[in-house]
Formats: structure tokens, sequence, C-alpha cells
């Protein structure tokens, strides 16, 4: 019998993005039940990551492997990858007109399910999770992110990730814009999703406001478009206190 191993193994990736190379030979391993935090100057190929792992069209693999349970994403369509239960945050949520939260996750919903969607159980959920992250009830027929605010947009994109229950997640700076207590409701309900489905996270941020909520298994620093450094929560706090040249590494760059 095959035996999956849930992982997500991104292996010596390098992405060109109108013939310029943006990640190199990146390399980066979430285990089953990791949480990881990405970190990074502006313009180092984060957002990038979390684009190519979605398979964006813009961004052209020269090489490298993304293998998300023995398979290789860089070969499946985006549509594919969101039935394998694979998510993103955008760092600039887009909206969209005229279609609205509902209408948008029974669809998404009903593709993956074995059974009918029950619209008491859905209308059920979508209120505890709106509650959840004080949101006002009438989110759950909103137009997907049409006139909210920043820090509304980032709690709407996690009203879909409840509603759709992902095993691996990638938050592309969902604590930016966020005033103090909508970063305390948006940490919490990170953890809160995190303690009941346990999936792999890969949180990108510029603050350890957020990691020291969350407290992430691992810290991995990138700079033109490479992991320099890896390692534990410690890293956040040296980030913070002496900001990226604590990893200066010479012919890595220079973008200081
Ligand atoms: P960050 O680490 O700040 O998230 P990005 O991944 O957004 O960085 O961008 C990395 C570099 O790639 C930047 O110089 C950016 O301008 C460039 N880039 C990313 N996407 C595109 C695109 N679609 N077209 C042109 N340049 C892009
Ligand atoms: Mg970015």
């Amino acid at each position: 019998m095959l035996m999956v191993i849930f992982m997500l193994e991104i292996k010596n990736l390098t992405v060109k993005v109108k013939e310029k190379k943006i990640l190199d030979n990146f390399s980066l391993t979430i285990n089953e039940g990791e949480i990881h935090a990405l970190m990074g100057q502006n313009g180092t190929g984060k957002s990038t990551l979390c684009r190519v792992i979605m398979h964006d069209d813009d961004y052209e693999v020269t090489s490298g492997e993304i293998l998300y349970n023995g398979k290789d994403l860089t070969k499946m369509s985006t549509t594919n990858i969101a039935r394998e239960k694979i998510f993103m945050l955008g760092q600039n949520p887009i909206a969209i007109e005229g279609v609205t939260n509902a209408e948008m996750l029974r669809t998404s919903l009903s593709e993956v399910a074995a059974e009918p969607i029950n619209i008491f159980t859905f209308n059920q959920k979508m209120e505890e999770i709106c509650r959840s992250l004080e949101l006002p009830l009438d989110f759950i027929h909103r137009e997907i992110n049409v006139g909210m605010s920043g820090g509304e947009r980032k709690k709407n994109e996690l009203l879909h990730m409840w509603m759709l229950e992902p095993k691996l997640i990638f938050l592309d700076e969902v604590d930016s814009g966020l005033d103090v207590d909508a970063l305390k409701i948006v940490a919490k309900s990170i953890n809160d999703y995190y303690e009941k489905y346990k999936p792999m996270i890969l949180i990108i941020t510029h603050h350890n406001n957020l990691l020291e909520k969350i407290r992430p298994h691992k810290v991995d620093i990138i700079k033109n478009g490479t992991v320099i450094a890896t390692g534990d929560y410690s890293l956040a706090k040296k980030v913070e206190k002496e900001g990226f040249k604590a990893f200066n590494i010479s012919g890595l760059g220079n973008n200081e």
C-alpha cells in the first residue's frame, strides 16, 4: 500500500517573471502540522512564491519542484490545486463585483463535496465564523471584498478559509493594515483554526506582533529569492531587534 506523507517540499525552485529571475534555487519544507513564518525585505519574492504555488501563469518556473503530498503542483492547474485544499490569502485581496461570499463558498464547497450542501448548516457555520471574527452578519451576502476596508478584507478572507477548511494555507501579510484589536482577533482566529484542523501554514509577515501571538514552529529568512537562514521563533525576534542586516551574508546582494 502506498503511504502518503503529508508535507510540502519546495525544491530548488527558480522562477522568472518577464525574463527577470525572482526566486533563485528556493527550497523550503513544511511538515505535517507545522506553522512556518517567512520573513524578508520588500521585493525579495515572498508574494511571488505564493502566486507560483497557486500556479499563476505570469510566473515561469524554470527549474525545481513543488511537491505537496507527493504531487508536483507546478504541473497542476489552479483549480486542481484548490481541490487539494490549498488556500492562499493574498497580500491585497481582490474585490469581485456581482458575486457574494455565500454564492462563491457554496459553489466551491459543492465542487468537492460528496453530498449536497445543507443550507441550514452552511448558514449556521457562516454566522458562527462571522461572530468569531467580529464581522457583521450581512457580510455573508456581501459581494466579495467589495467596499470593504483593508482590515475587513483580511477578515473576509479568513471567513473563506474557515468555510473551505484547507489543509495547506498561505497567509501573505494577513496582519498588514490591521488595528490592534483586529490583529488580536485575526491571530486568535488563526490559532483556533490551527487547533481544530492542524493544517500546515506559511505566514508571511514583517512584524513580530503577529508571530508572538502565533508562535510558528519555524522561521525562514528570504533574501534575493533564496532562503538564507532557518531557525525557530527566536529568528523572528532577531529580525525585530536587529533588522535584516543581521543576516548579511556576503555574495547574496545588498538591497539594505
Ligand atoms: P515581496 O517579497 O515583497 O512579496 P514580490 O514577490 O511581490 O516581493 O516581488 C518580488 C519582485 O518581483 C519585485 O521586484 C517585483 O516587482 C517583481 N514582480 C513580482 N511579480 C511581478 C509581475 N507580475 N510583473 C513584474 N514584476 C513582478
Ligand atoms: Mg509581498
